[in-house]
């Protein structure tokens, strides 16, 4: 949307709060990094512009935590692992599963992943922010950094009191669009170029999950094909994720292209253009595919699901070949197990493929250039294109967010800048808390 005029406007905006560290973005990097900087003893405030907490695990349908681990060897520790159990212990998952990605692209790709029901994983984030003593804002938007001196000293907000501010000299960006370093004066990366496509997510209930498992992969991949074909499938998938009982199926299936969800129109668009498809792939579905005949149309996630906007220009930039060439990093504080998948801009296959080992990702990836006090974790982290499709899975963007929330809570703690506090502090509190930054302690990891 282009704007073709400015206006001026005078705000006085009442200062609602004062914290040592605010987290812009509920999901699956920003809960965490809040959990990790409370537990550290941090006043921590957690502002998500949804209902509730998870981000593309809970309001997006994406309905399994990917990147626990590299083969069978367990990559992520500390509280993201915690979280996977205590979804496990509420009922809302039946644990790691062996899980085929790209199947019906004919690129099949082995995974262990935890497949989840994301309405418990809901209430169990509830929980364990609520434990931690987090503050929580929901319905909540992030509206402008405040910056002074080259420093942050809060947001401004707009919830349904109007606009307000909120104090901290410490603010990580979980936003996923890199919303409060875009207005901080980050440079991103953003070279410009086509987006990975949008999904926008659906679940069905009344499915025979088991009817369709028996299907053969071939006789799958041609059904897929034939769909294609005949313009009611939009690409070569029929992902979907059964959550317990084995009834239900969240469906990864439309593919909406062209969209730049930084722009408000696209945003929308997305949104009406993911429903027209859902209508197309639900009526395939009931006639084509064995196991779905009786399926009764019960959810669509809340909002599209983007799995690309801004990185922002950190202090390194991770890239493919860190990933590939396994490179070390004295300043590692998360591990990435992958897959590196990139989905097709303006196509209908993915490109799927392994990193040979877990990979290191360094602190300094996720301390922008040119404002200090500021943070990022998850998939807006300073990497390049191919860097970041692998390194954007949940299980990765919780472990970074538990380094960033640790982080900001010592330099809050202590009074210095976050880019001053030694790396070596920050991986003696993640291995206190059992978090995995170092190749070698993966591989130690019992599974
Ligand atoms: C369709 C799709 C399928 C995927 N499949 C998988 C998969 O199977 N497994 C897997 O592990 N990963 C998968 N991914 C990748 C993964 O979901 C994301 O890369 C990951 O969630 C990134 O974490 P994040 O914390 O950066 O962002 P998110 O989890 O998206 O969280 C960002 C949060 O910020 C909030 N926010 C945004 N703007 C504002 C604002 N202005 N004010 C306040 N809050 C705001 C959002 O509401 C959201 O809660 C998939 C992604 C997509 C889109």
């Amino acid at each position: 949307m282009q704007p073709s005029a400015t206006i001026q406007e005078t705000l006085n905006t009442p200062v609602a709060g004062r914290y040592d560290v605010i987290v812009v973005g509920g999901g699956a990097s920003g809960t965490v990094a809040a959990i990790a900087a409370a537990r550290t003893g941090a006043r921590t405030l957690l502002v998500e512009r949804g209902g509730c907490l998870g981000g593309a695990a809970t309001a997006n349908l994406v309905a399994q935590w990917v990147a626990f681990f590299h083969g069978e060897t367990r990559v992520v520790g500390g509280i993201p692992f915690e979280l996977a159990e205590r979804v496990q212990a509420a009922g809302g998952s039946d644990g790691f599963h062996r899980y085929v990605m790209g199947e019906a692209a004919g690129t099949p790709f082995p995974l262990r992943v935890l497949p989840f029901n994301p309405e418990t994983v809901k209430w169990v984030l509830d929980g364990v922010v609520n434990e931690a003593g987090v503050d929580v804002l929901l319905h909540t938007a992030f509206a402008r950094a405040l910056v002074q001196d080259g420093s942050m000293a809060g947001v401004t907000v707009e919830t349904v009191q109007g606009r307000l501010a909120l104090l901290a000299p410490v603010v990580v960006d979980a936003s996923g669009d890199a919303l409060v370093c875009a207005s901080a004066g980050v440079p991103s990366q953003d070279d410009g170029g086509e987006r990975q496509p949008c999904t926008l997510s659906f679940r069905l209930s009344n499915v025979d999950v088991a009817r369709f498992r028996a299907v053969p992969p071939d006789e799958r991949r041609a059904r897929v094909l034939g769909g294609l074909q005949r313009g009611e499938l939009f690409w070569e998938s029929l992902s979907f994720v059964s959550t317990p009982g084995g009834t239900d199926a969240i469906c990864l299936m439309s593919r909406i292209q062209d969209i730049d969800a930084l722009d408000a129109r696209d945003a929308s668009r997305a949104e009406q253009e993911g429903r027209r498809q859902i209508a197309s792939i639900v009526g395939f579905l009931r006639r084509e595919i064995p196991g779905f005949g009786n399926a009764i149309l019960a959810d669509i996630a809340e909002r599209v699901g983007v799995r690309e906007t801004r990185r922002i220009q950190g202090r390194y930039t991770l890239s493919e070949e860190d990933i590939m060439q396994a490179r070390g990093f004295d300043d590692a504080i998360a591990l990435g197990a992958g897959p590196m998948d990139r989905h097709q801009p303006g196509g209908t296959g993915i490109r799927l493929y392994a990193p040979p080992e877990p990979f290191e990702i360094p602190l300094r990836a996720l301390l922008p250039v040119g404002v200090e006090g500021l943070l990022v974790c998850g998939r807006t982290l300073s990497a390049t294109r191919e860097a970041m499709a692998g390194a954007r899975h949940m299980a990765t963007s919780m472990a970074m967010g538990q380094a960033v929330g640790t982080l900001g809570a010592i330099a809050a703690a202590s009074g210095r800048r976050p880019s001053s506090v030694p790396a070596a502090e920050v991986q003696q509190d993640l291995a206190r808390a059992q978090a995995l930054f170092r190749r070698a302690q993966a591989a130690h990891q019992p599974a």
